[in-house]
């Protein structure tokens, strides 16, 4: 596989792509080396359901993380994708505004009644930019104390200059924050989430200048009571902002925030990925009082106002609403953990199995990295993109779920048969094992 002449497209397009591109790729959960280094295969052709077509015409059936969690309906979803030509043959961008910002705005009203304003941005990073922005000018204060990862921008990378290892644990450890500069220093910091311990040392270290807490509502694990409870005091008592991050929560639990469903009272959530399938769009919604604070800072850009994305989530919504998205990607989670569960005792491979349904992980307890690299490679050859977790879409039909688990147990009894013989699956691995991802404080 290492072997330039067997090398597939992908990964030589990939290596001309790293000449001509800084990182090789746009995110840094999608560079080839977060799967598999030399052996993933990169790009596709076409996509629809969960299919995928590589460049050299394999088919993959996706069960890994399906657009990094921006496709709940699956891919090229047919009433998404036709609302978004309509919208490209109806002119997507004029010089006039379009109607459909303020029918997307109803809606998300309508299925937050706590929130009474909008705003939109075009991807996560740069909403949660918006979302701090509004929170800090409504609040007048500076300091974020903030849990889990939030985007690439200045506000959130500057928690890593005060100490090189602020960040550990929610990002890439040793990040380097280059090029934001050091003023921003002790403007952000990290706590770890249900840590009501810590939580409550920082509120009092911080006490008069907090000008926002912002978290992601659940990830891995369900809010301790504990934790809801200080938060929501702290929030209320002096008057900060609560940003609730559901970029990749939202819309997987219940048609909306997962604040809802776990008992969050924001002054502001933000959307992003979970909500136009696959279409760049991003909302920032949230009380009137915060929301205003808009009107004080200039927030303005002129991709925010085309049309493909408000159509796009317009759809998505609908249909999550009409299929009741979140029921059937709770059933694929629990076939999913169910089967991987049922698997690692039987073989007795060391494991962990966790992650809300909609986004099921299982981690490998010894060698992780190589296990996983394992997994990944010997997937590949069964016809599936895979990794250490499934983000489920309504793709994922119990038929496929099925066929996934039995390509899950030829992997992992080769796995085990070849530990057990030889103490290590290294013999498995063609190439170069996974790089480390991220980590995340909750
Ligand atoms: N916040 C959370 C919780 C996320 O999961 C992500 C993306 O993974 C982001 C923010 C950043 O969103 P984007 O990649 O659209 O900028």
């Amino acid at each position: 596989m290492n072997d330039r002449e067997n090398e597939g497209r992908g990964q030589a397009l990939y290596r001309r792509a790293k000449e001509l591109i800084p990182g090789g790729t746009q995110l840094l959960s999608k560079r080839p080396e977060m799967f598999l280094p030399d052996q993933w295969p990169a790009y596709y052709t076409t996509a629809a359901g969960c299919e995928v077509t590589d460049l050299d015409g394999n088919r993959y059936l996706d069960f890994s993380l399906m657009g990094v969690g921006s496709c709940i309906l699956g891919y090229s979803d047919p009433d998404v994708s036709s609302a978004v030509v309509d919208a490209v043959r109806s002119g997507n961008l004029t010089t006039l505004n379009v109607p459909e910002e303020v029918e997307l705005a109803e809606l998300l009203v309508d299925l937050h009644p706590w929130a009474d304003m909008v705003r939109y941005a075009r991807s996560g990073g740069e909403a949660m930019a918006i979302a701090v922005r509004l929170a800090r000018a409504a609040s007048g204060k500076d300091i974020v104390l903030f849990s889990g990862y939030h985007g690439w921008s200045d506000w959130y990378l500057s928690a890593n200059i005060a100490d090189d290892e602020a960040l550990d644990g929610h990002l890439i450890s040793g990040l380097e924050p280059a090029g934001v500069p050091r003023e921003l220093r002790e403007t952000a910091v990290p706590f770890r989430f249900n840590d009501v311990v810590a939580f409550s040392q920082l509120v009092d270290r911080y006490e008069g200048r907090i000008g926002a807490i912002v978290l992601e509502p659940i990830r891995n694990a369900e809010p301790t009571p504990e934790f809801l409870e200080i938060v929501h005091r702290v929030t209320q008592k002096h008057g900060v902002p609560l940003v609730i991050d559901e970029i990749t929560a939202g819309f997987r639990l219940n048609v909306g925030g997962a604040h809802q469903v776990v008992g969050w009272e924001p002054d502001i959530a933000v959307f992003a990925k979970g909500m136009s399938n696959g279409h760049p769009m991003a909302a920032v919604i949230g009380r009137r009082s915060v929301m205003e604070a808009a009107q004080r800072s200039f927030v303005s850009s002129t991709y925010w106002t085309d049309k493909t994305g408000p159509v796009a989530a317009i759809a998505t919504i609908r249909k999550m609403l009409a299929v009741d998205a979140p029921r059937l990607l709770k059933t694929v989670g629990h076939t999913v953990q169910t089967g991987w569960k049922t698997l690692i005792d039987e073989l007795g491979i060391t494991a962990h199995v966790g992650g809300i349904y909609p986004l099921s992980h299982i981690d490998f307890e010894s060698e992780p990295l190589l296990w996983k690299s394992v997994f990944i490679q010997q997937m590949l050859k069964q016809g599936f993109l895979a990794t250490g977790a499934v983000y489920a879409s309504i793709a994922h039909t119990p038929e496929l779920v099925d066929k996934y688990l039995a390509a899950c147990r030829i992997v992992f009894e080769e796995m085990a048969h070849t530990h057990r013989s030889e103490g290590s699956v290294q013999s498995l691995l063609s190439g170069p094992t996974v790089h480390s991802g991220f980590r995340r404080l909750n």
